[in-house]
């Protein structure tokens, strides 16, 4: 065993082992994989070894199609075979609910690139035979799924990594890690120590243990989980022999199962609801190659409905029951890239799906790794995206909660209710009293819309507009014809401060600095001119900023943050950054008359011209010490005022006595969103993230390539140099009674051609494309997938929906989403349709936006 290497990856299931061939295949040889037993000693040999390309984030969806085709690629190279049955798969739908959750699955992957089909029952049937077909309404054929061999595979990887240079140790734990001075780490081992300069957490059922050693609480949790084994059946056989084929994979949404042919019979396994955490505090270190006590009453349930729906099954013997435990995160995705706070100390762990999404994952925190960024939009399963309240009891709610709920449907306004509430500010009892509905905002109950008195606060979860409707509407009316007043806790808020402070902010921002007392509006984009982050910042002293953005992205800003502070000599203690999370709250007064509701608060002057738009100041509230930002998110006069929470229920109570002459409502962020959207604004993770440049964002006014030498300006004045290959726009979609969710297809027809433009997957670092090989150069900046090109008038899909909703104040359905720029740009374009639950509805772009174009009110 070496004594040191560049990396060490702990843990030798299918995950680390695919990192280490990424790794090495990256150029990185000098690696170290440490397994505590044998290769594949967690959860990976008992697997079901099933695979499929779908997810419900299109980023991570991707992912998994790189893992599915990556195989061929390491059984070539390591001359290992994988045993790959690629017998594609279809999702049943037994209502037309499921339906319209499956329509919608089906034209996400119009753009991207994917072949599945909405099939009949009867077509399903004819694939699978044993299904009694008159359960279902309807289904959705993917050709990308099938299974392979779990233990098999996980070889493959190994001898491709081993071939490429890397070094595996076996039967030797790694009892401790602790970090030198330098940043570097001492692996502590049964065997002695090694020196790494990285160390990678695939610790698969032992990911928390490790997490541990460094002082970290990884939200991740093992469940058990059961499949059976059938004796042969001859329905199979004759099947095989009579079409030449093997039967295909088949998921049925409502008895929570999956099911494919295994050798001459059937595996069947189940997401239960009554399922059961293993190992919910400490995994034993001693557990191994066994396997769980099979508990047959836990599945019944599942089994009973299973059998109805594929009576084929039930008169089969059950030859094994197979229960083994593997670990979740909350929202059922990986955790993938640098823990926040650390250095060089990397997870992939996590990973539920691990033949799906393995490769993808490897390839992603191996460019992380060696090239400084993913390379990919791997948002959806970045270890950033949970905070610090997902802690073991939060996170165990939570696993369970996902893991029953793993084939049900997600309706668009739909709030889980499990571990909640866990982070309520003061005013949580009277929201509740004033009939709010609450959400979860990165673990923060914020209300959303308040039901009219006398009815119960709760949405009726549905694809179509529903009873939040009405109230809502009111809401901004009342706040856009008034003043309304909302909750605003869940924005994120961070203090720069130090005589470094401002070159600091230059230096990571595209926009320039403000003066003391006023506010910029700035993105923040990486080295590859990919935005990253979009930011409200004051100057509120000399070497003083405050900073607002994306809740949910606080953790991972600040790991973008502190990898950029000064680190050594003189200037290492010039820059401060703090965090405030939930230790500041707010709360924002919008609409007409909110100037007026403001003075009589304070004893200070906050006429227009002493108090502009987008001016700061600190000064008194119905008498606490609060900062306040003119500047609101509705798009309207307004302002955002932030208090320690020991004075949000003075604030709250005196700006709703002082309102009521002037007619005051409470609004939530349903009613915010809503507003913004006939404002044109865009939000954070969904019309901005890191696969779109800043110009493609149309963010133009906020990039000043001139100021000075900002991360990514080089890149960014390309984008603006050559012209976005992109454009955000905004629709007005001539919806019924569903509104866009985001992720729709937008189709056009027009008589030129625009050309083609893919849906942007990955950029910047040299990265591989889907067949495996090596991508480099321009090509790196593309996407892998395809959104056609514009050809003889036809009807094309030429770009996708990020978000919408219904424009409360204007009355229009409306829409965000990108399309080619040249296509954007041609008011003569054509013709447009937004694919909304499997209908196609007329859109029209709209450059101005509908409520207050000028910005008067806004200014005024
Ligand atoms: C019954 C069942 C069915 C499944 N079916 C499927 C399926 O059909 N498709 C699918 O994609 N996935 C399936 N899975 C999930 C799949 O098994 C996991 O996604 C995958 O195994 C995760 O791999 P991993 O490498 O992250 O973790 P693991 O396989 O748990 O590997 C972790 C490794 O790290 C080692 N290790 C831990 N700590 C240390 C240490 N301190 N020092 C040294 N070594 C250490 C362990 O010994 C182990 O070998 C199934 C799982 C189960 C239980």
């Amino acid at each position: 065993m070496k004594s040191h290497v560049k990396a060490v990856v702990i843990g030798g299931g299918v995950v680390g082992c695919s990192v280490l061939y990424h790794l090495a295949k990256a150029g990185w040889t000098d690696i170290m994989l440490i397994e505590r037993s044998e290769l594949t000693s967690g959860s990976s040999w008992h697997a079901a070894g099933g695979f499929h390309t779908l997810n419900g984030d299109p980023n991570v969806a991707k992912l998994q199609a790189y893992t599915v085709q990556l195989y061929k690629e390491i059984e070539e190279l390591s001359g290992q075979s994988c045993s790959l049955h690629l017998t594609g798969g279809v999702m049943m739908a037994d209502t037309p609910e499921r339906m319209d959750f499956l329509r919608l699955a089906h034209a996400k992957g119009r753009y991207l690139g994917m072949d599945t089909e909405l099939i009949t029952p009867s077509e399903a049937k004819a694939m699978f035979p044993l299904m009694d077909e008159k359960n279902f309404v309807g289904a959705m054929w993917d050709p990308v799924e099938g299974h392979l061999d779990p233990s098999g595979t996980t070889i493959a990887y190994s001898k491709a990594a081993k071939k490429l240079g890397a070094e595996i140790v076996l039967r030797n734990r790694v009892v401790d890690l602790t970090q030198q001075p330098d940043g570097t780490w001492n692996v502590v081992t049964e065997q002695g120590t090694v020196h790494a300069e990285h160390v990678v957490n695939c610790g698969g059922l032992w990911a928390r243990e490790i997490g541990r050693m460094v002082g970290v609480e990884l939200p991740v949790l093992a469940m058990e989980h059961m499949y059976l084994l059938t004796e042969p059946m001859p329905e199979v056989e004759e099947f095989n022999k009579s079409t030449g084929r093997e039967m295909i994979g088949v998921l049925d949404f409502k008895g929570e199962i999956y099911t494919r042919q295994e050798r001459n019979g059937i595996l069947l396994g189940t997401y239960e609801k009554a399922c059961k955490p293993w190992s919910p505090v400490n995994t034993p270190w001693d557990f191994g190659h066994e396997l769980l006590q099979p508990d047959i009453d836990r599945i019944a349930p599942s089994l009973e409905i299973g059998f109805k729906h594929f009576p084929g099954i039930e008169k089969a013997g059950i030859k094994q029951i197979i229960n083994g435990p593997f670990t979740f995160a909350l929202d059922g995705n990986p955790l993938v890239g640098p823990v926040q706070g650390l250095t060089n100390f990397w997870c992939a762990c996590a990973v539920m799906a691990g033949f799906s999404q393995g490769g993808g994952v490897g390839l992603a925190l191996s460019n992380w790794m060696v090239h400084g960024d993913p390379g990919f939009d791997v948002w959806g399963m970045d270890v950033a995206r949970f905070g610090e309240w997902a802690t073991l009891r939060y996170t165990n709610a939570k696993v369970r909660e996902n893991y029953s709920r793993r084939f049900s449907i997600r309706f668009p306004n739909e709030e889980l209710p499990a571990a909640r509430p866990a982070q309520t500010t003061p005013l949580y009892d009277t929201m509740l009293a004033n009939n709010a509905v609450m959400g979860d905002s990165w673990g923060l109950e914020t209300p959303l819309w308040f039901a009219p008195k006398g009815t119960e606060p709760k949405d009726i979860v549905s694809f179509h507009r529903s009873n939040d409707f009405g109230p809502v509407g009111e809401e901004v009316r009342a706040t856009r014809d008034k003043v309304g007043v909302t909750e605003i806790a869940n924005f994120a808020k961070y203090e720069v401060s130090g005589p470094g402070a401002e070159d600091f902010l230059n230096r990571l921002m595209t926009n320039r600095m403000p003066k003391v007392g006023r506010i910029v509006l700035t993105p923040m984009v990486n080295e590859f001119g990919k935005l990253i982050g979009d930011f409200t910042i004051a100057k509120t002293g000399e070497d003083r900023f405050m900073i607002w953005g994306s809740s949910a992205a606080q953790k991972y800003h600040m790991r973008w943050f502190e990898k950029h502070l000064p680190k050594d000599g003189p200037r290492a203690s010039e820059v401060r950054i703090h965090r405030f999370d939930q230790t500041l709250v707010g709360l924002s007064i919008a609409g007409p008359k909110s100037r007026d509701l403001l003075q009589k608060l304070v004893d200070v002057d906050v006429s227009t011209k002493a108090f502009r738009f987008m001016d700061f100041r600190e000064m008194a509230v119905g008498g606490a010490p609060c900062m306040v930002n003119r500047i609101t998110y509705t798009g309207d006069l307004g302002y955002e005022i932030w208090m320690a929470p020991a004075y949000q229920r003075l604030v709250y109570k005196a700006i709703k006595d002082a309102g009521a002459e002037f007619g005051i409502v409470d609004f939530g962020m349903r009613a915010l969103l809503s507003m913004r959207l006939e404002k044109n604004f865009p939000t954070w993770f969904r019309e901005l993230r890191p696969i779109y440049g800043p110009f493609e964002g149309s963010m133009d006014r906020f990039i000043k390539l001139e100021k000075n030498d900002f991360i990514g300006r080089e890149a960014s004045a390309k984008e603006h140099a050559e012209g976005p290959k992109l454009r955000r726009v905004s629709f007005i979609v001539d919806a019924i009674d569903a509104d866009v969710m985001g992720d729709e297809p937008i189709w056009a027809k027009v008589g030129k051609d625009y050309g083609t433009v893919e849906k942007p997957h990955g950029y910047g670092a040299p990265r591989f494309d889907e067949t495996g090989k090596e991508v480099r150069g321009s090509k790196a900046a593309e996407g892998a997938s395809a959104v056609r090109g514009i050809v003889d008038g036809e009807w094309r899909v030429v770009g996708w929906v990020t978000s919408g909703g219904y424009a409360h104040y204007v009355q229009k359905s409306m829409a965000q989403g990108y399309v080619p720029a040249a296509l954007a740009e041609d008011e003569s374009a054509g013709l447009f349709e937004i694919e909304i639950l499997g209908h196609r509805r007329p859109a029209r772009i709209n450059v101005e936006p509908p409520f207050d174009p000028s910005g008067e009110k806004m200014r005024t």
